[in-house]
Parts: structure tokens; sequence; C-alpha cells
């Protein structure tokens, strides 16, 4: 029987009227034949609250425990949807990541998935029970819960539609799918019907929010076609794959230079004695890093704001030296296939540019990414949209 994996994000379930409405949508839309897996992340700000508690007991928490309160959140979505389901009169059972077999490696707080021994899953959907699993959530092979970064729900999902051969995965969330920039931001934005791999990859990694970097890259790298679509409409959203498939499916890949725009702000820079002990230090982070640079004997560690209380705990504890802490700089990243292949762009772009402070620019084969004060985000964000995407044609 074919089976379907369907993952609502916290937006989507933030409340008992939102878990009620997709119970609903759920009920109409089963049909005979097919068997339906759903992937919860926990309702909205909950994670957020719970790290919230835990900092105010301690500016640098076990990771271990951390991770035990953290899985919390999705055990309570997860079996508040099956309630709902049981009142739409479907049969449906709900899992924890453990439960549901996602075995991970033993980084608390950034566990990577290594397998996923789905038996207890094939199980209830044999007995023709929909399976709800909660995101985010695995266990290490020490039995211990782990969690795997922020966000991660979307790496449960992608990987279990993997693991179970799944016919299509799709990600339910509060925006209609993948937008050429962010659409709270940049009114003119647009969404996108499709996108490959690459370009989504690269904009998860600069901090589109839409998709977890991880899921993208579990999706790239076993095939899975993901498509990311409205929880509250349930309409046709985005659908990304290879770029052969997307041609073949009959979708006209846009030629233009810039396909999105990604940005990401509230981070810290670090300034940092590139020593022995910040080699020792950075062994033992386990959160991520969302830039760094290292010139001559100085390494700059960009990271979210969020993070910062342990990374101060690590340079108090580890001996390490601060050269500067600097705040306020946010960064934008154009993504388009063959970017450095145009000299007239970075022309352009710099000219575009000139009146937002730049501070920094780098540039991979498909990406253009500008360091700039936070201040100057949403204006720059807009002249770049305005001039390389522009309004819908
Ligand atoms: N609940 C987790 C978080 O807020 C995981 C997720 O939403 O995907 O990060
Ligand atoms: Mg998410």
């Amino acid at each position: 029987m074919p089976i379907i994996v369907k993952k609502f994000g916290g937006s989507s379930v933030g409340n008992i009227q939102l878990i009620k409405g997709i119970a609903h949508k759920i009920a109409s839309l089963a049909q005979e034949g097919e068997s339906i897996v759903l992937v919860v992340s926990a309702m909205a700000k909950t994670t957020d609250e719970l790290f919230r508690l835990a900092f105010e007991i301690s500016d640098h928490p076990s990771r271990r425990e951390l991770d035990m309160l953290l899985t919390a959140g999705e055990r309570i979505s997860m079996s508040l949807l099956s309630l709902a389901l049981h009142n739409e009169g479907l049969s449906s059972i709900s899992f924890t990541g453990s439960q549901s077999g996602i075995m991970t490696d033993a980084m608390h707080g950034n566990a990577r998935i290594l397998d996923v021994n789905a038996f207890r899953i094939r199980e209830e959907l044999a007995k023709g029970k929909i399976v709800i699993v909660a995101g985010f959530q695995g266990v290490s092979p020490e039995k211990e819960i782990t969690t795997l970064g922020r966000g991660g729900s979307d790496t449960s999902a992608v990987a279990l539609a993997s693991y179970l051969h799944a016919e299509s995965c799709e990600i339910f969330t509060d925006v209609a799918g993948v937008y050429t920039a962010d659409p709270r931001l940049v009114k003119t934005a647009r969404k996108l019907d499709c996108i490959d791999y690459e370009t989504m990859l690269a904009l998860a990694y600069s901090g589109s929010k839409v998709l977890h970097p991880r899921a993208v890259e579990f999706a790239c790298k076993y095939n899975i076609p993901v498509e990311i679509k409205s929880s509250f409409t349930f309409e046709t959203g985005t659908l990304l794959d290879t770029r052969r498939n997307l041609i073949n499916k009959g979708f006209l890949m846009e030629e233009r230079i810039i396909s999105a725009i990604a940005h990401k702000d509230g981070l810290a820079r670090y300034q940092l004695k590139a020593d022995d002990a910040l080699q020792t230090a950075l062994s033992t982070w386990n959160n991520e890093i969302f830039k760094y640079y290292l010139q001559d004997e100085t390494l700059e560690l960009v990271i979210e704001n969020k993070f910062a209380s342990e990374i101060d705990h690590l340079i108090r504890t580890q001996n390490l030296q601060l050269i500067k802490r600097l705040e306020g700089s946010a960064f934008i990243t154009l993504v388009g296939l063959g970017i450095n292949l145009d000299p007239g762009f970075l022309a352009e772009a710099m000219l575009i540019c000139k009146p937002y402070q730049i501070q920094r620019i780098s540039h991979s084969d498909k990406t253009l990414e500008l360091m700039l004060p936070s201040t100057q985000l949403e204006a720059c964000l807009n002249a770049l949209h305005q001039a390389f995407i522009g309004v819908s044609q």
C-alpha cells in the first residue's frame, strides 16, 4: 500500500482549534488503500518556552536533560492530534521518535539520524491505523533521547519518507510554499511552483526557515520529492525535486541569474584567538554555527543570539581569548545558478547595495552573500529583490 508522509509544523498545530481542523481535513482526504504517517512539531512557541525554563535554572543546562525536556513538546502535539483523529472516527496511534525507531548518534541537541527501524510504524499501518510520529527526536545507541536541532521535525519527516519508501512527503506550514524572499519583509515576493535541491539547500543554509537544511540534504541524498504547502488551505505549494525531474514533470525552470534571496538576522559575531584551546572547545560545541571566517590568527564565529550564553560559558570556562564581540549584523544571500559566471552581476549588485553599508561580501558558485547592519536589512533586501527578481511576470 502506498505510504504518504505529511508533516505539520508548530504554527499549524498551534492551538486546539487548528489541531481539530487538521484532523478534520485528514479525515476528509483519507483514501482507501493509502497509509498515512503524520509527523508533528511541538505546538507553536512550546519549544521556546521549554528552552526558556531550562535557561532560567542554568545558563549552561545539561544537553541530555535539555533533550529530555524539549522532546516533551512533540509528545503533547502528537497525542492531541491522535485524540482529534479519534473524534473524526479514525483509528490512529502516536509514537515518540524512539518508539518510531529513529536511531541517531549521541550528539545531544544536534543529533544526526543514522537509521530508522520503522517496524512498529509498519505494524500499525498494516492494521489500518494512521501513525503520528513526534518530530525532532530520536534515540541514541545508548538509548538516550536526542533532538535533531531546532526545526528538526522537517528532517524527521523526510527521513521517514525515505526509509518507508513513501510515495510522497508533504511539509505543511504557515506559508503557501517557498517564496523568492521572505514575504513578511518583501511584499512583492512570490511563491515558486518548484525549486531544485541545490537552490533550496543554499536558501536553507542561508537562513530561509521554510525547510530545515538537514531535511533538504536528506531529500537530495535519497531523491525524495517534497512538497511544501500551506496547512491552512492545503493548496498546491512548491515542489522540491531534482532539476531534471522538475523539467520532466513539465515545470518551466526560470532561467534567471537569481532564483531567490534568503536572509538571516538575530546573530552575534565572536572574534576569537584561533589557538589550541579554541580547537578543543569547538569539538564540544553542539550548536549550529551559522558562518565562520578564519583570517590570520583570528576565527570569527557567527552564531544565533540564542546560543550566546553558551558560547560565553565556553569562553569563561575554557580560557578562550575573546578579541571582539559584535552585534547587529545580518546576512543577505542571493541564490542562483552561475552567479560567478556573470561578470556584470557583481558590479550591479554592488551598485544596488551602495546605500546599505555592506560590511563583507563573499560568494560561491551559486550564492552571493552580503553582511550588513541589521538596521539596513529590510531596505537592502527589497532593493535587491526589485532589481534581480522584480514583480511577478
Ligand atoms: N519543536 C522543534 C523546534 O521548535 C522542532 C521543529 O519545530 O521542527 O525547533
Ligand atoms: Mg520548521
